[in-house]
């Protein structure tokens, strides 16, 4: 089987040459984790967003969207609390020269923990087969609880050192595991530093008049500030939900692992306000929500995990990751936070404006608590797209690879093929798509053999292809075929829009969250 990394660096290097993803600015080497989105990266984009903005705004009576603007005026994030503590403690290896995250560092070292743990449960799982009971062997066999004791205490004392900036300390453990540069080698670190990953800007033509501006590390800032303007215009009663999708933007210190970390992404953000007090209930129900919403798209229970906090940022009272199975191993995918008041309480403090909401059942005023659930566009394509990518062995022997993308996210739902480029058979090919294009995105592939063409569409991830042949002009069936089961079926060609919408359709696929 291949490894993680080679894993890895097939979705990076397929995700290009199918027109899905490539570096910023190629032609002149790249811009460190930045990235553009080709045409069917667009495709796939759009569609994630729209499954996101539709269970989230669409279903939902309760929450209305918004678009606000990337730049705000600086003092937002001087309450929002950016301008002190939006840090990474950052360290660099004096011979290599090589800058790092430090509480990365510890936890990649961690993760190596980990790894032997996973090791030692499978090697067990292949040695009692059936009759393996894996909690009892977790919480029993020595190695394993070790290994496990050892990974706690280091993520507990990197959690205290951090959230008491006792930054000598994140060296020091640094230090004692010592953990060498992945570079370099060795273990000739500087001290650890904080550094601010807001990019800074100018607004204004003279130089005396510019104002300093910063790009916003967060859409969610822009829901706070309009708050009261979507309550009093929308008539909005507690509870009620503000979302938005929007360019974020951070000056991330370890830019790496492709589009999971870059500098310029995309966040899908829902604030949802409510009544100080029932933050618990609301936490576990949105964590819930969400989580059903990962799980509709089919990409399979054992690849999604909560992820409790130890280390709170300076605005929750609690919060949890869902992290998915990257090649790269469980990351976080989305976060969900319960911030209290804190945002709104300090827009309060910092503009002199009143932001609260009057709670006619409670005949009372008071500053809502929120809690904000956010996941990056661009990590839930890359979960997608790393999860769908297979090389699949055939009943022949042969290979083919192919990207099972959930049909409701597919660039691409219909390739539709003419069998021989004459007869008559393109011009039915091109009546089929002009019929289709109304509603789903259809492509015309008329090159090579057929074979070679349910490949090419296979590998670029489209749901399903028509084929027009000769039998079409007597009797005007087609065959309709499945990407992932390959099978083919005949069918008339009246037929073709419902047969594909049943698969692709966005209604079908949100049912699975009502
Ligand atoms: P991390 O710990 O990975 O840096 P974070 O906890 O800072 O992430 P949040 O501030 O909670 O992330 O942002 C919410 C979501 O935005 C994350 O769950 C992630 O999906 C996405 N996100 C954050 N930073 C980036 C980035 N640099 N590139 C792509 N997506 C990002």
């Amino acid at each position: 089987m291949a490894n993680q990394e080679d894993i890895f660096k097939k979705v990076i290097s397929h995700a290009k040459e199918y027109g899905y993803v490539a570096q910023s600015s190629e032609i002149y080497d790249g811009l460190s984790a930045v990235y553009d989105y080709l045409q069917n990266g667009a495709e796939l984009k759009k569609n994630i967003r729209e499954y996101w903005w539709q269970a989230m705004v669409q279903l939902h009576e309760n929450i209305v969207g918004i678009d606000a603007a990337i730049f705000m005026h600086p003092t937002t994030w001087k309450a929002s609390g950016h301008v002190d503590a939006f840090n990474d403690p950052l360290i660099d290896n004096k011979d290599s020269k090589k800058r790092y995250r430090a509480d990365v560092l510890v936890e990649d070292h961690v993760a190596k923990i980990e790894a032997k743990i996973e090791k030692e449960v499978a090697k067990a799982a292949k040695r009692f087969g059936d009759a393996f009971d894996e909690a009892q062997f977790r919480s029993t066999n020595t190695r394993v609880m070790d290994y496990q004791e050892k990974a706690d205490t280091i993520i507990k004392r990197l959690a205290r050192s951090l959230e008491k900036e006792d930054l000598e300390d994140v060296k020091n453990l640094i230090l004692e595991l010592e953990i060498v540069c992945p570079v370099s080698g060795s273990k000739n670190w500087t001290d650890v530093k904080q550094f601010n990953l807001m990019f800074g800007t100018k607004l204004g033509a003279s130089a005396e008049s510019a104002m300093d501006l910063y790009l916003r590390p967060e859409t969610a800032q822009g829901i706070f500030v309009n708050f009261l303007n979507v309550q009093k215009s929308g008539r909005m009663k507690i509870p009620f939900g503000i979302a938005q999708i929007g360019k974020a933007f951070r000056n991330e210190i370890v830019a790496r692992q492709f589009i999971f970390r870059m500098r310029e992404f995309e966040q899908m953000e829902m604030q949802f306000f409510i009544r100080p007090g029932t933050q618990k209930e609301w936490y576990e129900s949105w964590k819930e929500t969400r989580m059903k919403w990962h799980l509709s798209l089919g990409m399979g229970e054992d690849n999604y995990r909560f992820h409790d906090h130890e280390k709170l940022a300076h605005y929750a009272d609690a919060a949890a990751d869902i992290e998915f199975r990257f090649p790269f191993g469980f990351k976080e995918l989305e976060g969900i936070h319960s911030r209290t008041d804190f945002d709104l309480g300090s827009h309060e403090k910092y503009s002199g404006k009143k932001l609260q909401y009057f709670d006619p059942e409670l005949e009372e005023s008071y500053v809502p608590y929120v809690i904000e659930t956010s996941i990056g566009l661009d990590r839930m394509f890359l979960a997608v797209l790393a999860h769908s990518l297979v090389d699949e062995e055939l009943d022949n022997g042969s290979t083919r690879t192919v990207l099972k993308i959930p049909a409701v996210l597919a660039p691409t739902k219909a390739a539709v093929l003419p069998l021989v480029k004459k007869d008559g058979l393109p011009e039915i090919a091109h009546q089929i798509i002009d019929d289709l294009r109304l509603d789903f995105n259809v492509t015309y592939d008329d090159k090579d053999a057929v074979g070679r063409r349910y490949r090419r569409q296979d590998a670029a991830g489209t749901p399903f292809c028509i084929t027009v042949d000769h039998q079409t002009l007597e009797d005007r069936t087609v065959t309709l075929r499945h990407r992932d089961s390959m099978e083919q079926k005949r069918l008339p060609i009246e037929e073709l829009h419902t047969a594909i919408d049943r698969e692709v359709g966005m209604r079908h696929w949100l049912k699975k969250i009502l």
